[in-house]
C-alpha cells in the first residue's frame, strides 16, 4: 500500500493499490511503532507472535525460512485459516483501516523498491516482553511466556518430527508437546489470565495450527486426545535442506 503509506518516498501513482503486500502478511513491529501501542491503535488481540523456529516468508530471499528469533507482527483476521496471512487492517477495497497510522514497515515498503524495508529487517524489533510493557499488561505475562516456551519450543518439535512415523517414543513426545500447548492455552483462558483473542500474541500461534509446517495435521479427537495425520511433505525439512 505504498500509495497510502509511503508518500514521502514514492509518488502516489507508483502503487496500484493491489493490496498484494498486505495479503502476504502484516508488518513486524519496531521501536518507532511503540506510539501505536501507547495510543491503543494496536492492541494485544491485533498482534501475532512468530516464535523462534517457526517458518515465515523471507521476501528478500523469496522463500520460506525458519525464524532465528521471535517476531511480533500484525495478525491476520481472528479465526482466519492458517494459510491466510492477510493483515487484519486491509479492507475489502484494498485500503488500510489504520491509514496514516501504519507501522514503520508499511511506510517503508514499496514492492518495486524493497530496499527501505530490507534495511529495517532485524533492527529495533519489538519483542513480546517489550510490547507487554507498552500494552500495560500484567508483569506475570512474562512468566507465562517463559513457562510455555520451556515446554513448547520448536527446537524439540523439529528434532522429533522426522522420526514420528517410525518411532513410537518420538511420536508420543511430539504429541505431549502439542497437548501441553493446547492445555496451557485453555488454562490461561479459564483462569482469566488473558482473553482467547490475546493468546496468539501471548503464546504465539497454537501448535495445533503450526504443526502443518511438518506436513502434519493435528486433529482433536472426541475423547479429548489429539491424532496426528501425515498430510504432505515436511516443509521444515525441505527448508533445512535448501
Ligand atoms: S506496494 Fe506494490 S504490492 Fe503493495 S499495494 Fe502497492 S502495488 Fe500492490
Ligand atoms: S497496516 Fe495497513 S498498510 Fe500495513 S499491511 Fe496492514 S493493511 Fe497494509
Amino acid at each position: 500500500m505504498a500509495d497510502l503509506v509511503n508518500a514521502q518516498t514514492h509518488k502516489k501513482a507508483e502503487c496500484t493499490c493491489c493490496g498484494t503486500c498486505c495479503r502476504k502478511g502484516g508488518p513486524a513491529l519496531h521501536s518507532p511503532d511503540a506510539g501505536l501501542i501507547e495510543a491503543c491503535i494496536l492492541r494485544a488481540q491485533d498482534l501475532c507472535t512468530f516464535r523462534a523456529g517457526e517458518l515465515v516468508r523471507d521476501e528478500h530471499l523469496n522463500r520460506i525460512v525458519p525464524l532465528p528469533g521471535e517476531l511480533v507482527k500484525i495478525a491476520a483476521p481472528f479465526g482466519a485459516r492458517p494459510d491466510n496471512w492477510t493483515c487484519r487492517f486491509l479492507t475489502e477495497k484494498n485500503l488500510c483501516f489504520i491509514h496514516g497510522k501504519q507501522p514503520i514497515e508499511c511506510r517503508a515498503f514499496y514492492c518495486e523498491a524493497p530496499d527501505a524495508l530490507l534495511a529495517l529487517s532485524g533492527k529495533d524489533s519489538l519483542d513480546r516482553k517489550a510490547l507487554r510493557v507498552l500494552l500495560k499488561a500484567p508483569a506475570w505475562w512474562d512468566e507465562l511466556m517463559d513457562a510455555h516456551a520451556e515446554r513448547c519450543g520448536y527446537d524439540a518439535l523439529t528434532e522429533l518430527a522426522p522420526r514420528i512415523a517410525d518411532d513410537a517414543d518420538a511420536r508420543r513426545s511430539f504429541l505431549e508437546i502439542v497437548e501441553y500447548d493446547r492445555a496451557f492455552r485453555e488454562l490461561v483462558v479459564e483462569k482469566k489470565a488473558a482473553l482467547p483473542e490475546e493468546l496468539d500474541f501471548l503464546l504465539g500461534r497454537p501448535l495445533l495450527r503450526t504443526v502443518i509446517m511438518y506436513g502434519l495435521d493435528a486433529r482433536p479427537q472426541p475423547d479429548g486426545g489429539i491424532a496426528l495425520v501425515q498430510t504432505s511433505r515436511n516443509v521444515r525439512e525441505e527448508v533445512k535442506e535448501s
